[in-house]
């Protein structure tokens, strides 16, 4: 696929070039692409900006059972893509609407919203499994490059310290505005799609997870309610590769029980607990009323 990374040598950016850390084969397409950042630099940068990114989103879910929970699945599917040496970090926030991002460096983050729209561990599965592709496919790093800019992404790797305030918003802006290239997603849909067979889930949970979106109609996405390719088409393509790849494989796993023991009993009790709705109604009401009913 020919995108925008493609010309960035003849963009002339010379302190990109002075910095250039070679020609890297992304493991899921295994198309060589140039990148300019050392894994290394993807690491710093996660480090720097998670905190930022996680207090943007209302911090961490306070439910520690719930977190190790949401670890221990993340970890675990992480062992069976094509970077498993990455230091992953699975986290539920607050805030955000439904959706899950990943951070360059291994943060993958999913919301309080899109937990509570599950039924099963394999649902939960399915979206820990793509962001575990895009940081796999270091494709976060490559969308931030093409919205900001490289200079401003290698600059943010490199200062000292914690991030100035300016730097920091620029940054944490970027990330949850972050549109990926629909061929990018379609990787990530079916890269995510064999981690999670592969540790043993039902690849159907993908199908279920994109008709739930689809269900849910949010406008304005950071990640998975990205308006290309369609929830549709999503579908389409994860059920021709069920069919082809995964058709006699039977038993795999769902897991409601778990599911409902360790998020949605949780998410009930802190209901109870507090009396409160489970999101704070002005914040998500903004962000969908966004663009046309
Ligand atoms: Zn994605």
């Amino acid at each position: 696929m020919v995108t925008d990374r493609t010309f960035w040598p003849a963009l002339g950016l010379g302190l990109a070039l002075a910095l250039l850390s070679g020609c890297t084969v992304n493991p899921i397409t295994g198309s060589e692409e140039l990148m300019f950042f050392s894994p290394d630099k993807d690491l710093e940068l996660g480090q720097k900006y998670a905190p930022l990114v996680e207090k943007e989103l209302g911090g961490r879910m306070p439910e520690e059972g719930l977190q190790s929970y949401v670890n221990r699945i993340g970890q675990r599917l992480a062992g069976f893509c094509q970077r498993p040496d990455v230091a992953y970090h699975f986290a539920a926030i607050e805030e955000g609407g439904a959706n899950a991002l990943a951070l360059p460096g291994g943060y993958i983050y999913i919301t309080r919203d899109l937990l509570k729209e599950f039924k099963t561990e394999a649902q939960m599965a399915a979206v820990l499994s793509h962001e575990i592709a895009h940081v796999v496919a270091r494709d976060t790093l490559v969308a931030m490059s093409e919205q900001i800019g490289m200079t401003a992404l290698m600059a943010a790797a490199q200062v000292g310290g914690s991030p100035d305030l300016a730097r920091g918003t620029q940054f944490v802006t970027a990330v949850l505005t972050l549109q990926y290239s629909r061929d990018d997603e379609k990787e990530a849909d079916l890269a995510g799609l064999t981690y999670m067979t592969q540790a043993g889930y039902d690849p159907n949970a993908m199908v279920e997870v994109m008709q739930i979106l689809e269900k849910l109609q949010m406008i304005r996405p950071i990640e998975f309610f990205s308006t290309h390719p369609s929830p549709e088409s999503r579908i389409a393509y994860l059920q021709e590769r069920i069919a082809r790849r995964y058709a006699s494989f039977t038993g795999l796993k769902q897991g409601p029980e778990e599911y409902a023991e360790r998020v949605l009993a949780p998410l009930n009790e802190r209901k109870k607990r507090f009396n409160l709705p489970p999101q704070e109604p002005g914040r998500q009401e903004a962000r969908a009323s966004v663009g046309p009913e």
